[in-house]
């Protein structure tokens, strides 16, 4: 899979790719990306992206030209056609499925099946481009594959944006996180939010706790049994989810024994009603 990212402040991206989990896949070269200054595809002394919207109003507009330009260049160095992903306010919003969708991935983690309604787009060479100002000349969009929001407020250009679906993306393609069960286990992806984490140590107190027990660990997470364990992670899951983002629970994916669990937690609420 490769990215090229096109920006205005090609720093504001490779500083953040260069440290941690992506900063080592792309290092391992388990992904290839590659961050390109839109100025570099102007052909004015100035070297200028953008221009005054027609019609008038405040603002500037971003030209199309150097992002065409930007755009071929890229596709003749990749040799294949381009997924185009514009990063935008206005576009569909990108959750944990649309990374799984633009990763290849289903839901559990596995390649997603060719009958499925979300392929993945094969060859894999994403280009994200990062607005900036009033945001892009509406003909760009005509380029773009798709467009993407990470949410429903505006920031000032779409190298956030980017960084936000370069990273999701990259954690689920194979070999980047080292443990996939933690990746299957995450928030979202099967439409559960994940069970609570402890570490060492068992018990803990600090200066502000006057009066409280000391924190602890759930018994159960010191005991060693694996089959309990498992069972009150679920448990924990379905609840948090059920308590928090009930929302997510009509598109999640149970097995019988959360389903199980769902049922038991929907009845307890339930009497207490
Ligand atoms: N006037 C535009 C917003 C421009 S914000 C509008 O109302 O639609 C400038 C740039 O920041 C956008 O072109 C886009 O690249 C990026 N951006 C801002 N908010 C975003 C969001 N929620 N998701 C994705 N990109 C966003």
């Amino acid at each position: 899979m490769t990215f090229d990212i096109v920006t205005i402040f090609p720093a504001m991206i490779e500083q953040p790719l260069a440290a941690g989990i992506v900063g080592r896949a792309i290092a391992a070269g388990l992904l290839d990306v590659k961050v390109h200054d839109l100025r570099s595809f102007t052909t004015d002394r100035h070297r200028v992206v953008d221009d005054v919207p027609y019609g008038g109003g405040p603002g500037m507009v971003l030209k199309p030209g150097p992002i065409f330009r930007a755009l071929d260049a890229i596709e003749a160095g990749r040799g294949r056609p381009l997924t185009v992903v514009l990063t935008s306010p206005q576009g569909r919003r990108f959750t944990q499925a649309e990374a799984q969708r633009l990763a290849g991935v289903s839901a559990g983690g596995g390649p997603v099946s060719p009958v499925s309604p979300v392929s993945p787009v094969s060859p894999v060479s994403y280009v994200l481009l990062c607005g900036r100002y009033e945001g892009f000349d509406e003909r760009i969009r005509e380029r773009a594959t798709e467009e993407l929001s990470i949410g429903d407020y505006v920031l000032t250009g779409g190298e956030l944006p980017a960084l936000v679906i370069l990273d999701a993306v990259a954690r689920l393609l194979p070999g980047v996180v080292g443990d996939e069960q933690s990746v299957a286990d995450d928030s979202f992806s099967r439409g559960l939010l994940d069970f609570p984490q402890y570490t060492r140590p068992a018990t803990l107190t600090w200066p502000g706790q006057a009066g409280r027990p000391p924190a602890s660990v759930p018994k159960v997470l010191l005991s060693g049994n694996h089959a309990q364990i498992r069972r009150w992670r679920k448990r924990e899951a379905v609840a948090r989810t059920l308590e928090r983002r009930p929302d997510l629970l009509a598109g999640a994916t149970l097995d019988e024994e959360e389903q199980e669990i769902l049922r038991e937690l929907k009845g307890a609420t339930d009497e207490r009603d």
